[in-house]
């Protein structure tokens, strides 16, 4: 019903039908009400029905006998609220039945007026004030839908979502967000009239829904949807018997949705935080061709949580020196025992709340937003006045390794930084090697390959980090300038698994030969690891099956008694 035109024709006299199959009681009402009404007739539910299919835009109200032939009173009741066109044109019934009252008031009737019609002024009175409340109800309803889908807007939603939280306050609910993939596509190629049908589709097919069961539904703007329902555990096949409804109901199909679910709603949270995760989930869902459907995972939410708690406490665990390295030793196998050749510089967090968290942690996340350059830089100076340490307390000189992460890389203060970490701490730059990842290289091979052969001509040594994990072509290996080939963990783990495997890291072992420098295996675990590592010519090991990365400290006595020889000092010198 169009709320501008009634509002507009305030005056106009208001369309009343007379339903009733006994001439005498069409024109007693007829009289009653020919002055205030423009007064229609029809002589039976049939033919009042297409009467109103055609005038139910004009239509202010219907008064109603019951007993008719043809098609009777409770039979267009049905009908008229049945249909989402004519439920809001409000029913009076004519009756001199009391149960009969009853039964149509239940059936949707507004009111009723008794047979004989004995007071005029009365029946007057009635129809009045029912046309003025179901025009006021109209108003409300504009304000209260969406006028395209005639779903609840927002504001409603929200209102009824939170008495729905009331009144049944130990139901587990769930918070759906509905979106259409592509939605603009759809209005550019096939129109507007298009898409408002396929947004009429989901709204009639959400309503269909609802009617089985408790529940809201808006549409919230464009062609996103919000649903409020009981909580369930079908919704994958519940989403797809949903699409085909809207498919059956637009003519349209091939259409394709998203939607998230946020399942056993926690009533703590508003309702904008309960439609964000709701959202959240349905964000995860791809934009493709196909429709899916996709579960806010609280596993997820909370580890985001985490990782922003890190970030956010990074500055203050920095100055209040909650990093710490340690160093995994490196032996040299290739002789008959293995000596202490070097030692990889790896970082722990030791957080006061969250206890020691692991740099697989927090490494990616520094990555993502610059942190980790000043982490590195923190790294390379404790790894190099640590080396500094021993050599000064122990009279040993064991070089280490330090990372240098991607972003490092490209930083132009790089090579400054570094050699001016070694120069304060006494050191020459051959004694701290540089881990650099193999995908790294891949990544920008031309302007890399510059900036590893400056880091070598200051005297820095390089080791390709994660071998074998990245895609270096064999064409690039031969350009690029190394000193050292690490191994990617990952061979060494599944080389005893087959024959397969185990060739595989005898080509690596090859390539390395072929390039001519030694190669570092970590992650070496067991004795059968490193017996086939021997075998195969690998130069040194890293991994539990020496030592795990340990606190400086714990590395004195390994230094004293598993060092080489050559790593002495001679202080006489
Ligand atoms: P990565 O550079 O590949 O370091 C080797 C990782 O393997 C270390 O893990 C080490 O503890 C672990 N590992 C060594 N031997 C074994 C073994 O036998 N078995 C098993 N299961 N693991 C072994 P961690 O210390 O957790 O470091 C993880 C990653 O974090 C490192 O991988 C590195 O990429 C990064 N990382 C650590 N410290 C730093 C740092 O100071 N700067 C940068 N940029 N990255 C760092
Ligand atoms: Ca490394
Ligand atoms: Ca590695």
């Amino acid at each position: 019903m169009n709320t501008v035109t009634r509002i507009e024709n305030e005056n106009r006299k208001r369309h009343v039908l007379v339903v009733d199959d006994e001439n005498i009681n069409r024109m007693i009402l007829g009289h009653i009400l020919q002055d205030e009404f423009e007064v229609f007739y029809a002589a039976d539910g049939k033919k009042a029905l297409e009467f109103i299919q055609k005038e139910y835009e004009n239509l202010s109200i219907i008064l109603l006998d019951l007993l008719m032939p043809e098609m009777d009173g409770f039979q267009l009741l049905e009908i008229l609220s049945n249909d989402q066109k004519y439920k809001n044109i409000p029913v009076i019934v004519l009756t001199s039945e009391k149960k009969a009252e009853i039964r149509s008031l239940q059936m949707g009737a507004v009111d009723f007026i008794p047979k004989p019609y004995e007071m005029p002024e009365v029946i007057r009175a009635r129809v009045k004030r029912s046309i003025k409340l179901a025009e006021e109800n109209t108003l409300l309803n504009a304000v209260k839908n969406d006028s395209l889908t005639q779903l609840y807007n927002k504001e409603f939603f929200y209102q009824y979502a939170l008495d729905l939280d009331r009144f049944h306050a130990d139901q587990d609910m769930d918070m759906l967000v509905l979106n259409i993939n592509r939605f603009h596509i759809v209005n550019e190629l096939y129109g507007h009239k298009t898409g408002d049908k396929l947004l009429l589709g989901i709204a009639e097919s959400l309503r269909f829904f609802l009617q089985k069961n408790i529940g809201l539904a808006c549409r919230c703007y464009s062609d996103t949807f919000y649903v409020y329902i009981p909580h369930r555990n079908d919704y994958d096949t519940l989403f797809l018997n949903f699409i085909s409804e809207v498919e059956s109901r637009s003519g349209l199909y091939g259409i394709s949705m998203r939607a998230g679910v946020y399942e056993n709603c926690d009533k703590q949270l508003s309702l904008d935080q309960r439609i964000d995760r709701a959202a959240r989930a349905c964000s995860t869902c791809k934009k493709t061709y196909k429709s899916s459907i996709a579960m806010f995972d609280k596993a997820q939410l909370e580890k985001e949580l985490y990782c922003e708690k890190l970030v956010r406490e990074t500055d203050r665990a920095l100055r209040e020196k909650q990093f710490k390295v340690h160093y995994q030793p490196k032996f040299n196998i290739e002789g008959d025992t293995p000596v202490l050749s070097s030692a990889e510089a790896l970082i722990r967090w030791y957080h006061p709340e969250l206890g020691m968290i692991s740099p697989g942690v927090f490494i990616p996340l520094f990555e993502e937003n610059g942190l980790i350059q000043k982490l590195d830089n923190y790294v390379w100076n404790e790894a190099a006045s640590q080396i500094n340490r021993w050599k000064k307390e122990l009279g040993i000189k064991l070089p280490v390794s330090v990372n240098v992460s991607r972003v490092d890389m490209f930083d132009p203060r790089l090579e400054e930084e570094l050699l001016d970490i070694v120069k304060k701490n006494e050191l020459s730059p051959d004694e701290l090697f540089l881990e650099i990842t193999e995908s790294a290289y891949s990544d920008n091979s031309s302007g890399f390959i510059e900036i590893i052969d400056r880091l070598r001509s200051c005297g820095f040594k390089i080791e390709m980090d994660d071998f074998g994990s990245g895609y270096s072509s064999l064409n690039m290996l031969s350009s690029i300038p190394i000193d050292i080939l690490k191994l990617d963990m990952a061979f060494i783990r599944k080389m005893c698994d087959n024959e397969k495997n185990l060739h595989m890291v005898e080509i690596i072992m090859d390539i390395a030969k072929f390039l001519d420098v030694p190669v570092v295996a970590e992650g070496v675990e067991t004795e059968e690891q490193y017996r086939i590592l021997k075998n195969m010519g690998c130069n040194v090991i890293q991994g539990y099956y020496f030592s795990k990365p340990l606190p400086p400290e714990a590395l004195d006595d390994m230094l004293l008694t598993r060092s080489a020889p050559g790593a002495r000092i001679n202080h006489q010198q």
